[in-house]
């Protein structure tokens, strides 16, 4: 599916439609609104690449920081063929509101470049890459913003940019970014931590509605860094992964999916994997199931399907998978959806711990990790789940109402600079 920028557009309105409910049950002050409304800093670059064939392309890339009061910016880069600069804004904050919510200090920010990394090679991306950070690094830094991994990109990657913006300096900066290889000093544990969050979340959400585990049959759309780690880790909590699927489509078993089998999976599809029978992404997020799991991309569960999906609850692996009409009518069926901004913190949580042991250069062992990661979502869950019942709103309206509050806090104490 490819995103037009009008849908990239719907999706700034859905998360400037999030805040502003939020913002409204906080009686928030106008002024505070306006700024929180837009963004600080949106930069597009475009700049040339050689490919292998030789011939030049020029490339549109973004880095945009929505809000630095509580400190520095974080937010993955995209590599997608649609990214926009509406899109990008949107995720940017979503990021302000998601470390928040998990009450790390961060700012919210997002970047991308409209590109197919499936098509290029790895020289082509390299090279793409390397240049992007410089264009960027104007604005990035390891107490400026700090990108990390996010669709179409990875440890790889984040392993050129910090070399890109090192060779600039002069001098090694590790802290620039997150989610890089060990051997660069990335941390333990940050592979598949949004994924890994999610399972915790579920954890959570099941031990709350007072169910098990156990059994429950789970349905995985994108089986990507999230999608995998998410099925891997449920996995391990005795769940039933029924199908999970990729952009081309999907792969069904009633019984469960062997989810090691799938990730040796080297084809390009996973709709010819043998161990199950093929369905379509539409198919399978109709699935009858306990647990659906959106980790692929956004607007993915709209108003068109969700009077038809059959899940008992949601747990929002991608940022933003669904639209504010959607939410509306899952709200209705009384189907229970874990926003986004709690549900894959875990990415952004671990990001942090790196960060922190690379400006400390003091490195924690995986089970410290996983250990921290899990006193911060269980803490965010119980605040949101709290608000939410209180004020009997959504999970999202509640977790959206933690996160304004506490930047709307930092900015009334900084005071507007006029
Ligand atoms: P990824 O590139 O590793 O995987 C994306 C997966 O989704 C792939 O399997 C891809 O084939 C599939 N996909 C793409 N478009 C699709 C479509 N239209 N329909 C169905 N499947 C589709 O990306 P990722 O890092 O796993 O990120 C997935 C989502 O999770 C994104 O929304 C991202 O912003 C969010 N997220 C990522 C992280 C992280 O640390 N990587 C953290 C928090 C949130």
């Amino acid at each position: 599916m490819s995103l037009s920028s009008s849908q990239g557009e719907n999706i700034l309105h859905g998360v400037l439609e999030q805040f502003d409910l939020a913002a409204n049950r906080l009686k928030l002050d106008e002024k505070l609104r306006m700024v929180l409304r837009s963004c600080k800093r949106e930069l597009t670059v475009h700049f040339p690449i050689v490919m292998d064939d030789g011939k030049t392309v020029v490339f549109t890339g973004y880095r945009v920081q929505h809000n630095l009061a509580r400190g520095p910016g974080k937010g993955g880069i995209r590599y997608a063929p649609d990214v926009t600069p509406d899109e990008v804004k949107a995720m940017a904050m979503l990021m302000t509101w998601k470390s928040a919510v998990v009450n790390i200090p961060y700012g919210g920010a997002k970047g991308g470049i409209a590109c197919s990394p499936n098509l290029m090679s790895a020289t082509e991306l390299e090279r793409l890459t390397r240049r992007y950070t410089t264009e960027i690094s104007l604005v990035i830094g390891p107490d400026e913003d700090i990108p990390a991994p996010d669709v179409g990109t990875d440890a790889t990657v984040m392993g050129w940019i910090v070399d890109a913006y090192s060779q600039q300096r002069g001098f090694y900066v590790p802290g620039v970014v997150t989610g890089k290889p060990l051997s660069l000093r990335g941390t333990k544990g940050r592979a598949g931590a949004a994924g890994r969050g999610c399972a915790l979340i579920a954890r959570e959400m099941f031990g709350y509605l007072g169910k098990e585990l156990q059994g429950t049959a789970v349905v995985v759309q994108g089986f990507g860094k999230v999608g995998q780690a998410v099925a891997s880790e449920l996995t391990k909590y005795g769940c039933k992964i029924i199908a999970v699927s990729d952009i081309s489509g999907g792969t069904f078993a009633s019984s469960g999916l062997d989810i090691d089998r799938l990730l040796k999976h080297e084809k390009d599809s996973l709709i010819d994997f043998k161990g199950g029978e093929s369905l379509t992404n539409r198919e399978l997020l109709e699935l009858p199931c306990d647990i659906l799991l959106p980790c692929a991309v956004e607007g993915q569960i709209t108003e068109a399907n969700a009077p038809r999906l059959k899940a008992k609850v949601i747990i929002e692996g991608a940022n933003g998978p669904t639209t504010p009409e959607a939410d509306h009518i899952l709200d209705d069926r009384g189907i229970c959806v874990v926003p986004d901004i709690l549900a894959n913190a875990g990415g952004v949580v671990v990001s942090y711990f790196e960060w922190l042991q690379d400006t400390q250069s003091s490195f924690w062992e995986e089970e410290q990790v996983n250990e921290r990661l899990l006193s911060i979502m269980k803490r965010s869950f119980k605040e949101v789940l709290n608000i939410s019942q209180k004020e009997k709103i959504s999970m999202r309206t509640a977790a959206y109402m933690v996160g304004v509050d506490r930047v709307a806090a930092a900015m009334t104490a900084r005071g507007i600079y006029a």
